[in-house]
């Protein structure tokens, strides 16, 4: 239904990039690529359009590229969770470990509500930490996850499995060592 190997031939690796000893994965290409493009976002649509999420969430900000474009598929309301500062008005946050030091993420006050199954993306999932302050964003306003979905997972970190522990399931395009 979508070629997992064309998929991954558009994701470059940049070594020693944001800092030395990472390898990052750019999906810069996928965005170059009409092809690609198409085949990744093809591939949620067929997975979600007869699921019965009612809301996709999406994360800051390399998952609101794909995110916007499967909302305006399945014609589903998108939720943003951005970066400290970025939303205007009322927000409720959360804080999270990075590697060094740590983050916050945000969403609007009554952006998601009891009752809501959401569908939360994001491009990639390493250590899960970021998709894990996501998810009690949004749990905490009484909505439930009904999947998490990436395009990249990186099994070795063990995020995708922490989230399945969680009852939450997972479902990504491809996976790197
Ligand atoms: P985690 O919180 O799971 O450790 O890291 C995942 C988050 O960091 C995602 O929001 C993702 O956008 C970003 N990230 C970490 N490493 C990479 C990478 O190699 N490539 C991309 N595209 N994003 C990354």
């Amino acid at each position: 239904l979508y070629d997992d190997f064309y998929i991954k031939s558009l994701i470059t690796t940049i070594e020693d990039w944001p800092k030395e000893g990472i390898s990052f994965r750019d999906i810069t290409p996928i965005f170059s690529d009409p092809k690609g493009m198409r085949m990744v976002v093809d591939a949620y649509v067929h997975r979600y359009i007869a699921s019965d999420i009612t809301h996709i969430a999406c994360i800051d900000a390399r998952g609101f590229l794909i995110a916007a474009v499967l909302a305006y598929e399945l014609q589903k309301p998108l939720i943003l969770i951005r970066k400290k500062g970025k939303l205007p008005g009322k927000t409720i946050s959360q804080r999270y470990a990075l590697e060094y030091g740590e983050a916050e993420l945000e969403i609007q006050e009554g952006a998601v509500a009891e009752g809501d199954n959401i569908l939360l993306f994001d491009d990639l999932i390493a250590t899960g930490g970021t998709l894990f302050a996501a998810i009690s964003l949004l749990t905490s306003q009484g909505a439930s996850i009904k999947e998490v979905a990436a395009i990249i997972d990186l099994p070795d970190l063990q995020g995708s499995q922490k989230i399945r522990d969680a009852e939450i399931p997972v479902f990504s395009l491809c996976a790197f060592d």
